[in-house]
């Protein structure tokens, strides 16, 4: 079996000498030739172009910048699609679009080809080492019969859903990563002027219940079962500690741009008699906004749960 890999990037560099190191018959592209010579002296042979590329390989990774090259690179007239052979399963690395995954996919089923997207977690580091998550949607079998492959690039490879599953994962992750990072910028912005040592902070709300455990675990009693009763810690006692710490904030001169908002969301929950409810029963506001409930059935989420702890 041969394998191809184009995008010999900061993510691709790392991943790909992986699976050189596995032993695979791996051929390797890159626009920039001294990535491709990183490959080809660990033993890599290199081809002259993608379209070469492509029409060699059984299966192929691409970890390119974004959605503009992969459509290049992947449905451009020189192209993966217009030149490669049947049956080639792609792997797309890359954090790219929803879209744009669902339409690679439909566009290769109709040439008798498979694509699953397969965007990563856990940075250059982690490229290097393999400690690499890969969220893959698409088809399992597919997914099943390339695990080795997939492990030899990540020890975390797992299956996620259907086509564009990894990505919305991926997306989500990333999201919500920078959306805890905006709301610790507000936090620790209002502590500090209110003259507390930031490190004295983090080390204060390490110990707390937030900083402690995974935030994930936030959502397993009340959020993911959809079960907001009995309160654990009732909505009108979170109501009234963020309307006293927006208050403090108000009187330090702090903005406080997602603190507002928060209270917003918790007093339209109080209005609509939610004060009783568990304190994440604010959150249902949004699931309406939406329209989508979330009720996970117990025994799945006890043994989800079980897998993590
Ligand atoms: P990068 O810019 O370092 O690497 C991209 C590589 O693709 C470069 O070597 C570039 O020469 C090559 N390339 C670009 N256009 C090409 C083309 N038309 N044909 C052939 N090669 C081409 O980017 P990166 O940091 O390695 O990221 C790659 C992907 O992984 C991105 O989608 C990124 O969002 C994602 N990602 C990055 C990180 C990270 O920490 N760097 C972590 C997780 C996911």
């Amino acid at each position: 079996m041969k394998i191809g890999f184009i995008g010999l990037g900061r993510m691709g560099q790392g991943m790909a000498l992986n699976l050189q190191k596995s032993g695979v018959d791996l051929c390797v592209f890159d626009l920039n030739p001294a990535a491709v010579k990183t490959l080809t002296d660990a033993g890599a042979k290199s081809a002259t172009s993608v379209a070469e590329l492509a029409s060699q390989v059984d299966v192929l990774f691409t970890s390119l910048p974004g959605p503009v090259q992969v459509e290049e690179v992947i449905l451009g007239p020189q192209g993966v699609m217009a030149h490669m052979r049947s049956g080639l399963v792609l792997f797309e690395l890359s954090t790219s679009s929803l879209s744009l995954a669902r339409r690679i996919h439909a566009a290769f089923q109709e040439r008798g080809a498979d694509m699953l997207d397969a965007p990563v977690s856990g940075g250059p580091a982690g490229a290097a080492s393999g400690d690499l998550a890969l969220w893959i949607g698409g088809d399992k079998a597919v997914f099943e019969q390339h695990l080795k492959l997939l492990r030899s690039i990540g020890d975390k490879a797992s299956h996620v859903g259907p086509i564009g599953s990894g990505t919305v994962a991926k997306l989500s992750h990333n999201l919500l990563g920078y959306m805890f990072l905006g709301s610790m910028a507000e936090v620790f912005s209002m502590a500090t002027k209110a003259g507390m040592d930031p490190l004295d902070l983090w080390e204060a709300m390490r110990l707390g219940m937030v900083g402690r455990g995974s935030p994930m675990n936030m959502l397993v009693n009340q959020f993911m079962p959809g079960k907001y009763e009995p309160a654990a810690f009732a909505m009108k006692l979170a109501h009234k500690d963020v309307a006293l710490a927006t208050a403090m904030a108000k009187e330090l001169g702090v903005p406080m741009r997602l603190a507002n908002m928060t209270l917003e969301e918790m007093t339209e929950a109080m209005a609509r008699g939610f004060g009783e409810q568990d304190s994440r029963a604010y959150m249902k506001l949004q699931l309406e906004r939406a329209g989508v409930s979330i009720e996970v059935e117990p025994q799945r989420l006890k043994e989800a749960v079980a897998r993590y702890s």
